[in-house]
């Protein structure tokens, strides 16, 4: 496995890459990674002939106040991991390289962007869809693997790459939990033991609406109840936004069905985490 750091070198190894006919797919990762990137990376080896996985901590998508100059950082562990999962190239810029001085464009995706993640993180998918618009410029994938747990991040980058007819495929995949079902995240370093014992509180409050959902209760106001009196017992929660949406627009619905998405964000102490499902799927 090679690391590259710089953008020309990135880009002159995947246009030989090309020339040759190799197919090219890509893994963009923040780092500090765990089985849910890995189950990318090997989604990932089985579609591409040439296999990048990007780690860089994207100053534009963290908005004041957040956690970019505390996101954990293991390269060593990263590679090691990384490596195991098949990946070829580990693209790895510094922010400098990748926002030079004079840096001034940026990608923003409208409607999808508002709700949800979108309304208590302002400008955090104007710098997402800008950072991925310029992996894909830099690395020219044919595929790109996205994990379904940050659910609006993979629609608003297959409107992206809709919209502005980027040639790649987007492939979404499952989320990976952990055994007592905490959806794996860079983030769950932060928790101390007790709030780590909490942080199953969202996986417990989507379980308990799926199963209400599936005795038949469709009301999202009374869904979002039953969810609500499941957090509010880990004393070390509160809710930032609890949603039921349609799964393609995001939008908010008072009926719920199969197809719905449920979408929550809780702090958990001071740690931000997310969680979602469709109601129909396992
Ligand atoms: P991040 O490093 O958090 O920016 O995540 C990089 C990619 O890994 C994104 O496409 C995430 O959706 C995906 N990812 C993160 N956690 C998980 C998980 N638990 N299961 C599946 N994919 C994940």
């Amino acid at each position: 496995m090679k690391i590259i750091n710089s953008v020309s070198e990135m880009q002159e190894t995947v246009l030989a890459a090309r020339r040759e006919g190799m197919t090219i797919g890509l893994v963009p990762t923040m780092g500090y990674l765990h089985q849910g990137h890995a189950s990318l990376m090997l989604e990932g080896r089985r579609h591409s002939d040439l296999l990048v996985a990007s780690i860089f901590v994207n100053p534009t998508q963290f908005g004041v106040g957040e956690d970019l100059d505390n996101y954990p950082k293991d390269l060593e562990r990263d590679m090691a991991i990384a490596a195991d999962a098949g990946v070829d190239i580990i693209f790895a810029p510094s922010t400098a390289e990748m926002y030079p001085s004079g840096y001034q464009t940026y990608v923003n995706v409208e409607k999808l962007t508002l709700p949800l993640c979108g309304g208590s993180r302002p400008g955090h998918f104007r710098g997402v869809t800008t950072v991925v618009a310029k992996l894909f410029g830099i690395t020219q994938p044919h595929s790109a693997f996205f994990g379904k747990k940050d659910y609006q991040q993979l629609a608003v980058i297959r409107q992206m790459t809709a919209d502005l007819n980027i040639p790649l495929k987007i492939i979404g995949l499952p989320i990976v939990r952990e055994s007592d079902g905490l959806a794996m995240s860079s983030r769950n370093a932060y928790l101390s033991d007790q709030e780590r014992s909490e942080a199953v509180c969202l996986k417990a409050a989507i379980d308990t609406v799926k199963q209400s959902f599936r005795e038949g209760v469709t009301s999202s106001l009374i869904l979002k109840n039953k969810a609500l009196e499941i957090i509010s017992k880990a004393l070390s929660a509160s809710v930032d936004y609890l949603e039921f949406s349609d799964s393609t627009t995001l939008e908010t619905v008072v009926s719920v069905d199969s197809n719905t998405l449920m979408a929550l964000a809780v702090n958990i102490g001071k740690t931000r985490l997310i969680d979602n499902s469709i109601m129909g799927e396992e």
